[in-house]
């Protein structure tokens, strides 16, 4: 004995068809009083009538007026086409509830439909007029159900199999169970007692080799019917789509228009139909429309990655203004650190920074560097006549006109409050004293206004100059030549300028 007859005479429970299906059978096997009997059987069941009705009446059987009854379906539809209708729905029905286990058997049943509907509508494409196309095509994997249903670990591993291999599912099926489920189907359909054109057919469909020429044609219709489904249901849609239409041209000689109205019409009829098997179509929908989509989605993304661009070069051009601006703070601040808020000058801590700078270098190329202190005289007395915010104008006042006076490279400080400092580098003691001089007669030429009243002042000033090899070599000893030189002007007078040289120790 076989496997598929060890498994068919098994003590296994298999499926058994539903009474009303095996009722239709049995009715359409009799005479012609089995029109009547037909109608009678299906009656009895009102949702199977309102179904079989729905279907009279869809565009798949293109009937010319409205089929409101069983009877009238019968005589538009015919005998053969109304029984294989209500087989299709009883037998889906009672499969789909009589299984479980880890199986999809809503993607089952799509696949299935969606193949019926495939081969009845090339079926009538290429004339082919048979009105079993639609049933055959929807139970030729009737054996895969069975399969599931009554040897469930077995079918389970032949499924792990055919995730890892390249094998066809029939090759794997006959290595592990010694038969495949086409065979199966066409054994258990003809056990129902279904006719030969509908089993007959389902056991040539996966072997290319000793086809009757009476089922030639509807094999052909079957594998072109699978291949659209497993399109729709499948991965690789591309591939198989061109898969159909390279059959669909070779055999029938229809041109690619054709071919993608013929697989955009299975979806639209499929999606149709389907909820009259109560099964949810899912996010089915005709193929072109998913290329539409894809190339929707295809050009959202060319968009947003255009946007990306763009937004990546605003953020780089904001960056970029950001980081000038960020630099042009810090040279701000540093600013502010080395300068004197009031008058604008640098402050006492660079002055000395830049003496420590102006002296070395000094001393080490041997030239001469310059320095005048300078005091506002009698300053207090400025502030006590004006008060001290007119003194803070005569402060600012003064310095610009004095900071106006030296080169670039010379340096003028606020050393303290009405006390200031300059820093004449390569400048000799001749040089100094003429700069001071021409200071001292431009402070006191000057016309201050504060708030409406003209101040005059005058200033005293110390200088000295550092001579490379003869002067101390000492910052402090330096700035304290230039203040005793400043504090002789003041004992002698104000306004004038007195000169005081540090000598190097010994
Ligand atoms: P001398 O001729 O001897 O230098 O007399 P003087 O009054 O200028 O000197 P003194 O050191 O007695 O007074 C300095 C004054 O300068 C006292 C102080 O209030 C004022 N002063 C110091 N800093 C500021 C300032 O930022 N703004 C104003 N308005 N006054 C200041
Ligand atoms: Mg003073
Ligand atoms: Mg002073």
């Amino acid at each position: 004995m076989n496997a598929i007859d060890s498994l068919l005479n098994d003590n296994i429970k298999l499926p058994s068809p539903p009474a009303i299906a095996v009722r239709i059978l049995d009715s359409v096997k009799k005479d012609d009083s089995s029109f009547k009997e037909l109608s009678d059987i299906i009656s009895t069941d009102p949702a199977l009538t309102t179904k079989i009705l729905r279907i009279a009446n869809s565009s798949l059987y293109a009937v010319p007026s409205k089929v409101d009854n069983i009877q009238k379906a019968l005589s538009l539809i015919g005998l053969t086409a109304l029984k294989n209708i209500a087989l299709s729905f009883v037998m889906a029905g009672s499969l789909k509830k009589e299984t479980d286990g880890g199986f999809d058997f809503d993607l089952f049943w799509k696949s299935a439909i969606t193949s019926a509907v495939g081969a009845e509508l090339i079926a009538k494409k290429i004339n082919l007029r048979s009105d079993d196309t639609f049933v055959t095509a929807l139970l030729q994997d009737i054996g895969v159900l069975i399969l599931h249903f009554c040897k469930p670990d077995e079918y389970a591993k032949v499924l792990d199999e055919k995730r890892n291999s390249n094998d066809s599912v029939y090759k794997i099926e006959k290595r592990i169970l010694g038969f495949d489920h086409s065979q199966l189907g066409f054994e258990i359909l003809k056990k129902w007692g279904l006719p030969e054109s509908i089993y007959k057919p389902i056991s040539y469909h996966y072997e290319d080799t000793d086809i009757p020429d009476e089922f030639s044609k509807q094999v052909d219709v079957l594998t072109v019917s699978n291949i659209v489904s497993a399109a729709y249901h499948g991965v690789g849609s591309t591939v198989k789509i061109q898969e159909i239409k390279n059959i669909l041209s070779e055999k029938y000689d229809l041109s690619d228009e054709q071919v993608d109205e013929y697989i955009d019409e299975v979806a639209e009829k499929s999606i149709d139909l389907l909820s009259d098997f109560e099964i949810d179509p899912g996010d089915m929908k005709p193929y072109s429309q998913i290329l539409l989509e894809a190339n929707e989605e295809l050009g959202k993304l060319n968009l947003s990655y255009e946007q990306l661009v763009v937004e990546y070069k605003q953020a780089k051009e904001e960056a970029e203004k950001l980081a000038q601006n960020l630099s042009v703070a810090n040279d701000k601040l540093r600013e502010m650190v080395i300068r004197d808020g009031l008058t604008g000058l640098y402050n006492h801590r660079h002055f000395q920074d830049v003496m420590d700078k102006e002296l070395s270098a000094a001393e080490r190329y041997g030239k001469r560097l310059s320095i005048i202190l300078f005091d506002i005289d009698h300053f207090k007395k400025v502030n006590d006549t004006y008060g001290h915010p007119s003194g803070d104008i005569v402060l600012k006042q003064v310095s610009a006109l004095l900071s106006d006076m030296v080169r670039t490279c010379d340096v003028v400080a606020r050393y303290g409050g009405e006390e200031f400092a300059a820093i004449l580098p390569e400048t000799d003691n001749s040089g100094a004293v003429v700069l001071a001089e021409r200071m001292r007669s431009s402070v006191e030429k000057l016309d201050i206004v504060a708030n409406d009243i003209t101040i005059k002042i005058t200033i005293s000033l110390g200088v000295t100059t550092f001579i490379p090899k003869v002067s101390a070599t000492n910052k402090a000893d330096i700035i304290d030549a230039a203040d005793k030189a400043l504090y002789q002007s003041k004992e002698t007078g104000r306004n004038k300028i007195s000169v005081m040289n540090s000598t190097r120790s010994a």
